[in-house]
């Protein structure tokens, strides 16, 4: 596993197993990998560790590379993506998936071909065609820029270069991430079909 260095996220003075005195461990360097080769390497570094210690990465930030993570069996996820689309004028589009909607009918390695196939659903505000939007960036949305402004408020902000711009589209984001890893919490048993949904609902092709 030349890719990956353990790290320890708390290790206990005098312990004599460094592995049984890791609370988890933390993988790096999957950015530098394609798929599939990205999530069989994480699986089967995974399988030589205590499954119930905590796994942490880097370098899986998008809504699609998180949920493959999921399936590949990451709990933490560090990621800037919410912050970097927001610097681009890009905000997130993410709708609340009902719970026990669906079961999963495809096999985890079909779903994992599946989300490569896919890509996070999000608006660029830098575009004319909201120029007129009274609409909020996703409705429903209870976040502070949603509440309080409206798509065409945003674009004008972008187009007279308004730094406000890309922290208002960084709160809604950020605020979508939550609802995103929310979800995750609640349907972690039904993973699969949750994910399925996710990919129809939220998503778009590549
Ligand atoms: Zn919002």
């Amino acid at each position: 596993m030349r890719h990956y260095i353990k790290a320890v996220l708390h290790k206990e003075e005098g312990a004599e197993d460094p592995q049984e005195s890791y609370d988890g461990f933390m993988i790096y360097g999957t950015d530098v990998l394609e798929y599939p080769q990205r999530y069989s390497d994480i699986k089967e570094f995974l399988a030589q560790t205590d499954k119930n210690k905590v796994r942490a990465t880097l370098g899986l930030g998008s809504p699609v590379e998180i949920l493959n993570g999921v399936l590949a069996g990451i709990d933490i996820f560090e990621s800037d993506y919410p912050l970097t689309q927001a610097s681009l004028g890009h905000a997130l589009q993410i709708q609340k998936i009902e719970e026990g909607k669906s079961e999963c009918t495809i096999s985890d390695i079909q779903l994992s071909k599946l989300l490569e196939t896919k890509q996070q659903h999000c608006i660029n505000l830098n575009k004319e065609e909201f120029k007129e939007s009274k609409e909020p960036l996703v409705k429903g949305c209870q976040c502070y820029t949603c509440k309080n402004y409206n798509r065409a408020y945003l674009y004008h902000m972008l187009e007279v270069k308004e730094m406000n711009a890309n922290i208002l589209i960084a709160i809604h984001n950020v605020a979508q991430f939550d609802l995103l890893f929310s979800q995750i919490r609640d349907n972690v048993k039904s993973i699969g079909a949750f994910i399925q949904d996710y990919a129809q609902l939220n998503c778009i092709d590549k």
